[in-house]
């Protein structure tokens, strides 16, 4: 059995997230998927965690339960939320079988205990079993049941570097719709500089230069993503993040090749 890898498939990649009702981006899950495929034998290990994009961020915004869930209609958006996310994950793990990867359907929030927003324990025993197995388990970031605030947001850059520390994973691949991490929003900043790597010495620069771009998504955006990616860091586990809407990038990160912005 080789290392374990955690590959994150960025909402912004596999949905269309800025549509205001829930889309997926069937063109770029098919071939994600083939290129999962191309790359997946029985005896490589890895966890495929998604992002939400356009399934999750509208309703939850709409109606808040990132904050909490206090009234009906919050609760109702609580459960639909699980449903819709539900939805989108079966939509994922079909494309994935399609192309012969064992993808394995599993939600993050039936076991997952947060506390104010941060994620104090999740139940990790079957997705450990079913990895040193050969099967594929695919979780998705989703609201979870929060100690304090009933409901709180599990991030799938959550879900990834915890996985990664109780599994001992050595690598996560984040792929979104950039390349890598950037001294500003490349999608707002024509002048916005690509970084190949962040590491302790330049952690400073980096993390004025995210503190400048606006928040995407109710999970953090980039942000949160890099500062997950930062800590998990500091704790022995690489993280690459690429641009997976462009074709091949998958494949060649799953390949280890160094594309994007490496974060060790
Ligand atoms: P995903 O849904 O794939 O997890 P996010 O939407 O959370 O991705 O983050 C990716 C987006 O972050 C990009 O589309 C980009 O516009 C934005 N972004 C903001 N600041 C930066 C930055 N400094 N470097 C790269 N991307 C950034």
């Amino acid at each position: 059995m080789q290392e374990l890898m955690i590959v994150k498939l960025g909402g912004s990649a596999i949905t269309r997230k800025s549509s205001e009702k829930p889309e997926v981006n069937h063109d770029t899950l098919n071939r994600l998927a083939k290129e999962m495929g191309k790359w997946y034998s029985p005896e490589k290990k890895v966890i495929i965690i998604h992002g939400a994009g356009s399934y999750g961020h509208v309703i939850v915004k709409k109606t808040g339960i990132h904050k909490g869930v206090e009234n009906p209609e919050q609760r109702k958006a609580f459960a639909e939320t699980q449903r819709l996310q539900n939805e989108l994950d079966t939509i994922v793990c079909k494309a994935l079988i399609n192309e012969g990867v064992p993808a394995f359907p599993l939600q993050a929030s039936s076991t997952a205990v947060m506390e104010r927003g941060r994620l104090k324990k999740m139940d990790c025993e079957v997705i450990k079993g079913l990895v040193n197995n050969g099967i594929v388990p695919v979780l998705y970031g989703v609201p979870a049941y929060d100690t304090v605030q009933v409901c709180s947001i599990l991030s799938g850059d959550v879900i990834a570097p915890y996985l990664a520390l109780e599994l001992g994973a050595k690598m996560v691949i984040h792929g979104t719709n950039v390349n890598g991490v950037y001294t500003g929003d490349p999608k707002k900043d024509p002048d916005a500089k690509q970084i190949p790597e962040i590491n302790q010495e330049n952690w400073g620069q980096v993390k004025n230069a995210l503190g400048l771009s606006a928040d995407t998504d109710v999970t953090g955006g980039m942000k949160g993503k890099v500062e997950e990616a930062y800590e998990l860091a500091r704790k022995g586990v690489k993280s690459r993040i690429i641009d997976i809407t462009t074709p091949d990038n998958l494949f060649r990160a799953l390949n280890g090749e160094s594309i994007g912005t490496l974060i060790r």
